[in-house]
């Protein structure tokens, strides 16, 4: 069976990624035990990912590239901001405990929406954020074998999710 629209599809694989032509980072890896399983063609996943996987079966192996722009996105500098120090007060002083260099803090845009920031620096009456992806700016290299290709159940198809040892638990 072909990885296809309305497959369940199991499949482990190592990512790493890179910036600038830099070193190749880990960013994540699957296992046999805990693979990575997703509902083919529902829109949840790097379009390239998914181009690059189809028609692809049980036992075939994969090795290929998204290049930062078809991944998470080029590095914006409107995303790197500096926000008034008085946005991290608590109890009537700067939380400083929580508010460090390096740091992800998340916050939220006039419209509720929660961003994740990193504390690039901390200066007298701001602290520069940066709220682009990690993963911006890097090309993406997945390595990896297909485990498992299924026709996903009605059930699954109306949830949007596969259901199984891998999948969700409801
Ligand atoms: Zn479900």
């Amino acid at each position: 069976m072909k990885i296809a629209e309305d497959k369940a599809v199991s499949v482990n694989y190592y990512l790493t990624a890179h910036k600038d032509g830099g070193p190749e980072e880990l960013v994540e890896q699957t296992s046999v035990e805990h693979p990575f399983v997703f509902l083919f063609g529902y829109g949840q996943l790097l379009p390239d990912f998914e181009a690059n996987l189809a028609g692809k079966q049980k036992g075939d192996k994969f090795d290929f590239r998204i290049e930062a722009a078809k991944g998470y996105g080029l590095v914006e500098k409107d995303y790197v901001v500096k926000v008034n120090k008085e946005a991290f007060i608590v109890d009537g002083k700067f939380d400083d405990a929580r508010v460090k260099q390096g740091e992800d803090i998340a916050m939220h845009d006039q419209d509720g929406n929660q961003l994740i920031g990193k504390v690039l620096e901390i200066a007298e009456a701001h602290v520069t954020m940066d709220f682009n992806h990690p993963l911006a700016g890097h090309d993406l290299h997945f390595v990896g074998e297909v485990l498992e290709v299924r026709d996903a159940t009605a059930e699954e198809l109306d949830h949007g999710h596969v259901h199984g040892p891998h999948g969700h638990h409801h």
